[in-house]
């Protein structure tokens, strides 16, 4: 293609939301034969809420969104928001009670202590490395809940394993639609997600993707991304997330969801406007026009 014909393209671009850096990033779409979407906030609209609250036996289920719910405050994550704005939307609640101490723990979830008690909120695993084993009940619950596509939040506290709260996302409606325009341009869709696999599994059969990898730390998104290059895939990747930034920068072919954070769109060749995932393939597809490879 003409440098003319590659300008024209990025502005056509623009008009359809598609904002590419520069002309050079057309020619990157040429050989992209898999594309990578993040779960949360690209397939998923990244708006989480409470479903459910199921205490252990023993356990209040308000006290336990209270607790859950005050030292959820201290955390950004979408699933510490949807905690703590269940906690004190709930008429139990009076008011949530200040938190003492407080870690973060990247893609596991929250530790600290609320009125003198030491909380461990998050996935299994945390609870596990402290020694903390819930019931068989709660965990068969805990597997329901993931088979149907939600996310189970582990509650304990003082050592004691107190419950779960179920957290849900919605499938954006465009999401089946984009992953089917992709499979037509002959690209092979990932999801990628830090969520449990049962749940990653039920959403990308909700939308059409076969190939799944899921419970990936934030930090080593990147290497999934690597690791692909390295069987010889050309990889492009639609993320939102701070976390998915580095993978964005390693792949091919980087596309920011512009709903999302400034650090994703900085790591990308190309931001999608809208949120809309429909834009990855009117981008690709925009791109293999402009260089002349389809009609
Ligand atoms: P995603 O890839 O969907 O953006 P993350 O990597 O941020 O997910 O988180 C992965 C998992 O870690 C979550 O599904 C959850 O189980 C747990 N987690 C992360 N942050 C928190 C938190 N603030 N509270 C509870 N659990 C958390
Ligand atoms: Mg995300």
């Amino acid at each position: 293609a003409t440098p003319t014909a590659l300008l024209v393209g990025t502005g056509r671009g623009a008009q359809l939301g598609i904002l590419i850096k520069g002309p050079e990033v057309l020619e990157s779409t040429r050989r992209v034969d898999t594309i990578v979407l993040d779960k949360t906030g690209t397939v998923t609209e990244g708006r989480m809420s409470v479903v459910s609250v199921v205490p252990e036996q023993g356990t209040d289920a308000p006290e336990l969104l209270r607790l859950a719910g005050a030292i959820e405050h201290a955390s950004e994550h979408p699933i510490a928001r949807a905690i703590a704005s269940a906690a004190a939307a709930d008429g139990a609640v009076v008011e949530l009670p200040p938190v003492e101490s407080f870690q973060n723990h990247e893609g596991r979830g929250v530790t600290g202590v609320v009125e003198g008690r030491a909380m461990l909120v998050g996935r299994l695993s945390l609870l596990e490395d402290w020694s903390v084993h819930p019931s068989a009940e709660l965990l068969s619950a805990k597997a329901d809940a993931e088979s149907a596509g939600q996310t189970a939040i582990l509650v304990a506290w003082d050592g004691v394993p107190r419950g779960m709260i179920v957290v849900a996302d919605e499938v954006k409606a465009t999401s089946a639609e984009a992953v089917a325009q992709l499979k037509a341009l002959g690209l092979t869709p990932v999801l990628l997600t830090g969520d449990n696999q049962a749940a990653a599994r039920h959403i990308a059969a909700q939308v059409g993707i076969d190939e799944v990898i899921a419970e990936v730390l934030p930090a080593d998104k990147v290497a999934v991304v690597a690791r692909l290059q390295a069987e010889g895939r050309v990889v492009a990747m639609v993320g939102d997330g701070v976390n998915d930034a580095p993978a964005l920068a390693q792949a091919d072919l980087g596309m920011a969801m512009g709903t999302g954070t400034d650090a994703a769109i900085q790591a990308s060749d190309i931001t999608l406007v809208r949120g809309d995932l429909r834009a990855a393939s009117d981008a690709i597809r925009l791109s293999r026009r402009t260089l002349g490879t389809i009609k």
